[in-house]
């Protein structure tokens, strides 16, 4: 045990030595952009200028210039690919299925596979080609998911598989999230984990309970599904939140929020928090950008907030894109009339990636007036990330002012929230503060 901890100590140091040393230079390079941003015009960052796909979602191939939708079985089983038979599909004439697990429902012919590109279908029966597949490891602060009112200052273990069932042209993960299972590389970073799990054999594969082990082993307080998403994932996510559960593990769904009602309220009898991407707020960008719509992703939110998951929301803030004051102000009152008033809000950082390039990272003062939009419409608890500047991710109390969590760089540096509730004043703080706190 003192070896892995020693290893461990020595990879934390070395993977914060690399962080600090990439996080000073964007910042010096940040702070030089910010200056040249200030001389550009607005119409220089027109969304109009993009070429994206437009109209309904109908083939990944329609925003991916990647090979071949088909896999054959053949294949899978020489690339040790998972066949992990799914959870949710209905048979159809000639061995074709139906995907049921997203609203995508994707008709799949023998042989060929989803949107997603991990669920292929063969002889008529449909698998999820990454159970027990993980692309990313990393032991995280719970903030950098961002949850900034679940169990503050505690380590999530945090997984991926490859594949996505959105196909956004600004992803920040696209590498992983676009890529296809087959393409997949050797992973360094998932054998080092695996390695840590005494007499484990099979280093690309974890079981469940092998990243419950995991988590343990790492002092993580909670599993989470982040970095693609998840919900592609399903059956892998749903036997690891069950085992997670038994073992007094939290799990957090870190998602699109793209997934069909009956398996989300599966999911949700063991999900402690989520954080849900609201990319944008009009079926128009949802469809222009990620290709794909809004409406399921808003009754996802509501049913979150039914089944009582500890909820916060990211909307990452793209110049010339979703930036615009209506939009913002759109989707802040849809929060609070359907959502409340307590559910933290999120506004990111876009940094330009994968096919939006054509623009700046996000101005400051953009984020700061989207911030500003939201607390007029009465949200309580409205966070700036993806930022270095003082203040924008500290919790303050909405009755007396008060700071109650400072934080700085997902580091919880003072709390002030006692037994749920403000030290000073003792109002009442939504969020999940203690590892006993139950849904
Ligand atoms: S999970 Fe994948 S295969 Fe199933 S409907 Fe969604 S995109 Fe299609
Ligand atoms: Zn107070």
């Amino acid at each position: 045990m003192r070896n892995i901890v020693a290893v461990v100590a020595t990879f934390s140091i070395l993977v914060a030595a690399v962080t600090i040393t990439v996080f000073s230079q964007s910042q010096t390079s940040d702070q030089n952009r910010f200056v040249e941003k200030k001389s550009s015009k607005k119409d220089d960052i027109s969304a109009e200028k993009i070429p994206v796909p437009s109209g309904p979602y109908s083939h990944p191939e329609k925003f991916s210039l990647r090979p071949s939708k088909s896999i054959s079985k053949d294949e899978v089983e020489r690339l040790k690919l998972a066949l992990h038979k799914a959870s949710y599909f209905k048979p159809l004439s000639d061995k074709s299925v139906q995907c049921l697990l997203c609203p995508r429902h994707c008709l799949i012919k023998d042989g060929e596979r989803g949107a997603c590109r991990i669920r292929a279908n063969y002889d008529g029966t449909l698998y999820a080609l990454t159970y027990g597949k993980p692309v990313a490891i990393n032991n995280d602060p719970v903030e950098k998911k961002p949850l900034n009112h679940f169990l503050p200052g505690t380590k999530s273990l945090s997984i991926a598989t490859i594949g996505c069932n959105f196909g956004c042209i600004f992803c920040q993960n696209w590498h992983i999230s676009q890529e296809y299972p087959e393409r997949g590389e050797h992973l360094f970073i998932v054998e080092y984990f695996a390695r840590l799990i005494p007499g484990k054999s099979d280093l690309t594969v974890f079981t469940p309970s092998e990243l419950v082990q995991l988590a343990k082993l790492l002092g993580a307080d909670s599993i989470s599904y982040t970095y693609t998403e998840p919900s592609v994932f399903y059956e892998y996510m749903l036997d690891t939140a069950k085992e997670a559960r038994k073992a007094g593990v939290k799990n957090i769904w870190v998602t699109c929020g793209y997934l069909e009602e009956k398996p989300l309220r599966e999911l949700c009898k063991y999900l402690d928090a989520a954080n849900v991407d609201l990319k944008g707020f009009s079926e128009e960008f949802y469809s222009r950008y990620c290709g794909s719509n809004l409406a399921p992703v808003l009754k996802t939110l509501k049913i979150l907030k039914e089944e009582n998951v500890w909820l916060e929301i990211t909307n990452l803030v793209i110049p010339g894109a979703n930036d615009s004051d209506e939009m913002i102000r759109k989707m802040c009152v849809w929060l609070k009339e359907n959502l409340g008033t307590d559910v933290p809000l999120h506004f990111s950082r876009f940094y330009p990636n994968y096919k939006l390039q054509d623009r700046p990272e996000t101005p400051f003062s953009t984020l700061q007036r989207a911030a500003k939009i939201a607390k007029e419409e009465g949200i309580k608890y409205v966070y700036i990330g993806n930022v270095w500047a003082e203040g924008v991710e500290d919790t303050l109390c909405p009755d007396c002012g008060k700071r109650l969590v400072r934080r700085r760089l997902m580091s919880v540096l003072e709390n002030h929230i006692k037994d749920g509730k403000c030290e000073f004043c003792k109002t009442s703080i939504p969020g999940v503060w203690s590892l006993n706190s139950s849904k």
